[in-house]
């Protein structure tokens, strides 16, 4: 059988990665399964699918997760070095689906032991790329995209050579925000920030994609996974999130990637790598469909896509930077504490500020490091957002 362990189970893509798993009984061995404030559904899912052990990432759980374990045989874990410990245990296809910062210790480590690693935790890229691709080369793991822009680009690239990729095209539905006039982004409350209009994801990446960090990260994660230099990506705004992206060659030609708006296709894509096997997704009619409509993307409508550009051209520990400001702006936002487009001027004003301390964004890009410079992004970028409020 073969062994799988599914970090952040809970979530959107946990449970999407579940829902495949369980359609074929009998031939997944579940290692790990992880959640953090989920108890009840990290619980059912590691009893249902006779997980080894079910970690929740909050310590103060433990004592309720081994309550709704008892009896069941699955044992029961709390905290971030249980959730590395987890990681650690032999696997041969481990998902990556926490959400932020967090994921990035845990997916190391399960690189650090060979195997697949399915990476929806684009934030691991963000923050560490060149680290995460160094440690699955050195212990020849596979870091397979989940994100469906990559997975995309991942199918139109097989079978080609990437010395004949001319550009990358990342695609955008535009977000909750899409359509509004941009003085009114700054009255733009958390329920319409959290409403997509064709992805079904968790609250975070959702918003994320209302201000566009969400292409923003993805635009730095094409750059790492495919070792494309930034001036080859582009970003196009097509609202119907059909086509993921396409791969323009030195010919002209370009690979359109095509599907419903399912994150299973992307999921079973990794799950089956390399073959491709049935998936439940919906079959598009196209005929039915009729169209499909583009637009560039406009930068003062969405500023987070110009500070990812400059986050590519600066390197080093810069991504760990925009990933941590983001995520705290994200925080500041959710509590209502700051306005919708203030995010990315906090953003901004943490690169800046934190570019000028000497020793962050140069050092070497270790998990150390990055969890240094990601300390400092936060309590900077609280300080910025309070600042503003104040
Ligand atoms: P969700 O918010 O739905 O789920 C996040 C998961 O992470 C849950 O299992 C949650 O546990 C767990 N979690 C939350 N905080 C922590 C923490 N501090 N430590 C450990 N675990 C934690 O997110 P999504 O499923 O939407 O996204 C997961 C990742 O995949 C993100 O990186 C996102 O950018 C990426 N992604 C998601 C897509 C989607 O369609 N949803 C598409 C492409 C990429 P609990 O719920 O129990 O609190
Ligand atoms: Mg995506």
């Amino acid at each position: 059988m073969r062994r799988i362990s599914i970090f952040g189970a809970t979530g959107s893509i946990g449970q999407n990665t579940i829902d495949l798993v369980a359609r074929v009984p009998g031939e997944y061995h579940v290692v790990a399964l992880t959640g953090a404030s989920n108890i009840a559904q990290l619980a059912a899912d590691a009893i249902r699918l006779n997980a080894e052990i079910a970690i929740t990432a909050h310590d103060h759980l433990l004592s309720d997760l081994r309550a709704a374990l008892a009896g069941s045989g699955v044992e029961a874990q709390a905290g971030s070095q249980a959730l590395i410990e987890a990681a650690a245990r032999p696997s041969d296809w481990t998902m990556s689906a926490i959400v932020g910062a967090a994921g990035l210790a845990p997916g190391l480590e399960a690189l650090k032991h060979g195997g697949i690693l399915a990476l929806a935790n684009k934030e691991s890229l963000v923050c560490a790329g060149a680290l995460m691709l160094e440690t699955a080369r050195a212990h020849q793991a596979r870091l397979l995209p989940v994100d469906s822009e990559h997975s995309a680009v991942f199918q139109a690239l097989v079978g080609e050579d990437i010395e004949s990729v001319e550009r990358v095209i990342i695609t955008a539905s535009g977000g909750a925000f899409r359509d509004w006039p941009i003085e009114d982004l700054a009255h733009a409350t958390l329920d319409e920030a959290s409403s997509h209009p064709n992805w079904d994801m968790g609250q975070r990446i959702t918003i994320d994609s209302a201000s566009m960090f969400n292409k923003a990260m993805e635009l730095i994660e094409t750059r790492e996974y495919f070792g494309v230099r930034p001036d080859q990506i582009e970003v196009l705004v097509h609202p119907e999130s059909l086509i993921h992206a396409m791969v323009g060659f030195v010919d002209g030609g370009l690979m359109a990637h095509v599907g419903p708006p399912d994150m299973r296709h992307a999921i079973g894509y990794a799950l089956h790598w390399p073959e491709r096997r049935g998936l439940p997704v919906e079959r598009l009619d196209l005929a039915g469909i009729g169209s499909f409509t583009f637009r560039a993307p406009c930068e003062t409508r969405w500023p987070a896509l110009r500070l990812a550009r400059e986050v590519m051209q600066t390197g080093g520990l810069a991504g760990a930077i925009f990933n941590a400001a983001k995520e705290t702006a994200l925080d500041e936002f959710i509590a209502a504490r700051i306005a919708f487009n203030e995010m990315a001027s906090i953003v901004e004003d943490v690169l800046d500020s934190v570019a000028g301390m000497p020793g962050h964004i140069d050092a070497a890009m270790t998990l150390d490091n990055v969890a240094q410079v990601d300390h400092v992004a936060r309590q900077e970028a609280h300080r910025v957002a309070k600042k503003r409020a104040g």
